[in-house]
């Protein structure tokens, strides 16, 4: 592992296998006897690591390009030693409780509400289910027994992350009940917009439940109006959760600490730090301010989780699908510990000093140009080079 870290800018990024490959070259039957470990790891080396994207090589610049970080590749390798299985706090104390102080320390350091509690989950596509889970038992507390539920309407931008979509699949909201707020001609969700959705749904007699604004979109990093979004919520009695998977983290940020202005004011909120805090896929945080919903919406606790201490400290099983959890809480505690604030500031804000350098480069060429504002490290430009004296469209 150290080697690979050391010597990582010598191999390209990306994998040049063609799809079936990595199949042809295994077995197709699992060995009958053990192997030495010699053998499995020259394989490992010659078949498995060919194929691989490397996520963590300096040079990845997809998708929105996230490293782990030593202290938190560490933090996975003990882990996996302890193999904790917190579902309970009496299965896990110290994994439970680590989880909620590691969080404690980052609702602070985001300036969240003291009332916001937070739950790991693998990732922003499970945090968002268990958050429009909850707005639907604010909504329609009888689904939770009948499995009935009325035209629950839920309204994000059309710019927002196929996960909210999905997320409202999942509980059988219903694609058509997903109402996509057009975004301005800066892709943020246009606020006048969503109030004139929901009033004509009122009209229609359908029921909006939820509304989800982006905190740093998929696309182009565009940040939602999120105060005048929740002015809205407010009004019509609507959940607020944000998505801030991918920009969260920069409110660190005493200089983007105004991105979650208006948050005093949701119901929940996601990120992700395995998106842009160093930390090893995966992990992702939920917070939320009404955990009473959260449990109600998944309590049913079986007779033999029945513990003496579940009525003293909030095990995460009671608040979602998952009932065993590993111990993700570790890595995160342990880059929190290695970095501190600044030393993970510092770092997020030369990632955007970087992107905002590029940027100038881009509108200084005329062979290329900017398709999108860069408000933190994601940079969206194109080829526009003249061809027979126009340019491409
Ligand atoms: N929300 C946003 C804004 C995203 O950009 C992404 C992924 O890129 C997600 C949610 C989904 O993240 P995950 O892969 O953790 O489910």
């Amino acid at each position: 592992m150290a080697d690979y870290l050391r010597d990582i800018r010598q191999i390209p990024v990306v994998s040049s296998v063609l799809p079936g490959e990595t199949t042809d070259r295994l077995p197709a039957h699992a060995p009958e006897q053990g192997e030495s470990m010699d053998a499995i790891l020259a394989d490992f080396r010659s078949v498995i690591l060919p194929g691989v994207t490397h996520w963590n090589h300096p040079r990845f610049h997809a998708y929105f390009s996230t490293s782990a970080s030593g202290p938190g590749i560490l933090g996975e390798m003990i882990a996996a030693t302890l193999n904790v299985q917190h579902m309970l706090w009496k299965t896990g104390p110290s994994a439970t409780e680590l989880e909620q102080v590691t969080l404690g320390w980052m609702r602070e350091w985001l300036g969240l509400p003291q009332e916001f509690f937070g739950l790991i989950h693998d990732t922003a596509s499970t945090s968002t289910l268990h958050a429009i889970m909850a707005a639907r038992e604010f909504a329609s507390p009888e689904t939770h027994a009948t499995g009935r539920q009325p035209a629950l309407i839920l309204y994000t931008s059309e710019q927002a992350h196929s996960s909210v979509e999905r997320g409202a699949l999942a509980l059988g909201i219903g694609t058509e009940n997903v109402r996509h707020v057009p975004a301005d001609a800066e892709f943020r969700m246009r606020p006048e917009a969503l109030a004139e959705m929901i009033t004509a749904d009122l009209s229609k007699g359908l029921k909006p439940f939820c509304v989800v604004p982006t905190i740093g979109t998929t696309s182009s990093t565009s940040v939602d109006p999120l105060s005048q979004i929740a002015e809205i919520a407010d009004r019509h009695n609507l959940w607020l959760h944000v998505d801030a998977a991918y920009a969260g983290p920069a409110a660190i940020l005493d200089e983007h600490r105004h991105i979650l202005n208006g948050i005093e004011r949701a119901d929940s909120i996601v990120l992700n730090p395995h998106k842009w805090l160093f930390t090893p896929f995966d992990l992702s945080v939920l917070y939320c301010r009404h955990m009473d919903l959260l449990r109600r919406a998944f309590s049913l606790v079986p007779e033999y989780l029945r513990t003496p201490e579940q009525d003293k400290v909030r095990s995460g099983s009671d608040y979602g699908v998952q009932l065993g959890r590993r111990f993700r809480a570790l890595k995160l505690w342990m880059i929190i510990r290695y970095f501190g604030r600044e030393g993970l500031a510092e770092r997020i804000r030369e990632h955007c000093r970087l992107a905002k350098l590029f940027a100038s480069w881009v509108e200084e060429s005329p062979d290329w140009e900017m398709t999108a504002p860069v408000p933190f490290a994601l940079v969206c430009f194109r080829a526009c080079p003249p061809i027979a004296g126009r340019h491409w469209a």
